[in-house]
């Protein structure tokens, strides 16, 4: 078994991109003031106002998992229920934690092609009880870019808040990978946040090209009342919360997310373009972020294994999940194509023989 430098495994097998390295570099000089009332802090959420072009409200905890867990708790009273797509990091990937931090709030999921609630569905699944033994909808949570690699329009946002406006709901965001979303739609991320009727959003950096850290951030800042205390208590108030915001300052001062967002969108393009005229190759779902979904025969799976390429299986509907980062290379990708080819080449022979 080979090891290799890069992987397709996920974006969050890279390392830590240069920008986000110097700056945590810069912020190791001297003392600062603990638990986020120092330079750094302040300047990170500073720029994520910036980047925003609006006076939002600005948390920044350890990982995603406790990003999208405490806003949700912060949106509800335990016997809610927050309505998401059935292949919701939240419900699929987060062990119950919102739930947990919730004290119970429960989550309901919503079927919906290529990783993204219609809103028709939305009002369906929001309106389809609304007696005294079932847990009230509170809360529609999106996942921008979704976990099967397709983007969200601004107008599919809109009218996904529309309808959650009209039932009383308020909208949250998971955005893990919202730096590729915004690198794909081309727009301002105003345009597919709060101008669209988000009230939160959990906005990641880690799989953008950080080390770790993710930030919440309010739209609606009544909201964030008392979220301070939330994240103490959850055990996510960093002690030296510099070495958290520096590589946000790091990656926002000169556009380095959008950068390296787009490469890793280029990157995953590339793929596509190499691998979906192969036999016995199907492209699962419209590649719109920075992963290609393919379904692939089991023995080639298999030898790609064998080769020491490590790629999930098991996300979303199954088939290939082949990741791209801010690191990945066209010369990876050429290497993975010239594998794959090749391994096609021999389950062919094995089954003529
Ligand atoms: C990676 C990811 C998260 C965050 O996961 P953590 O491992 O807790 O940092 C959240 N949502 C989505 C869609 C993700 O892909």
């Amino acid at each position: 078994m080979q090891s290799r430098i890069r992987q397709f495994g996920s974006d969050n097998y890279a390392g830590i991109c240069p920008e986000a390295w110097a700056a945590m570099a810069e912020a190791n000089q001297g003392h600062a003031v603990p638990y986020g009332d120092d330079p750094w802090t302040a300047q990170a959420a500073d720029l994520i106002r910036n980047v925003f072009e609006t006076q939002c409200e600005v948390f920044f905890v350890f990982n995603g998992t406790a990003a999208n867990s405490l806003a949700l708790a912060s949106l509800c009273q335990s016997y809610h229920s927050v309505l998401c797509h059935e292949t919701a990091h939240v419900e699929t990937d987060e062990c119950g934690a919102p739930e947990f931090f919730s004290n119970g709030t429960k989550i309901l999921s919503v079927a919906g092609n290529n990783g993204k609630i219609e809103p028709a569905a939305l009002e369906n699944a929001a309106t389809r009880r609304a007696d005294i033994h079932f847990p009230k909808p509170k809360v529609v949570s999106l996942t921008q870019a979704t976990e099967l690699g397709t983007v969200y329009r601004p107008e599919e946002i809109r009218a996904i808040t529309e309808v959650a406006r009209k039932l009383g709901l308020r909208t949250h965001m998971d955005g893990a990978r919202f730096a590729n979303a915004v690198a794909e739609l081309g727009v301002a991320p105003s345009e597919i946040t709060w101008r669209a009727g988000v009230d939160v959003l959990s906005m990641g950096a880690t799989k953008n090209g950080s080390g770790v850290g993710e930030a919440v951030i309010f739209f609606n800042r009544e909201l964030a009342m008392e979220f301070d205390y939330r994240c103490k208590q959850a055990g996510q108030l960093a002690s030296k919360m510099r070495f958290m915001a520096a590589p946000w300052v790091g990656m926002l001062r000169e556009g380095a997310w959008l950068r390296h967002a787009r490469h890793a969108n280029e990157m995953a393009s590339l793929l596509e373009m190499e691998i979906r005229d192969l036999d016995d190759v199907r492209i699962l779902f419209p590649r719109q972020a920075n992963a290609v979904f393919a379904e692939l025969p089991q023995p080639v799976v298999d030898d790609l294994h064998g080769r020491g390429w490590r790629f999930y299986t098991f996300i979303g509907q199954g088939g290939c999940r082949l990741m791209c980062a801010w690191d990945t290379r066209e010369e990876d990708v050429r290497d993975f194509v010239a594998d794959l080819e090749d391994a096609f080449r021999i389950s062919h022979l094995s089954k003529s023989a």
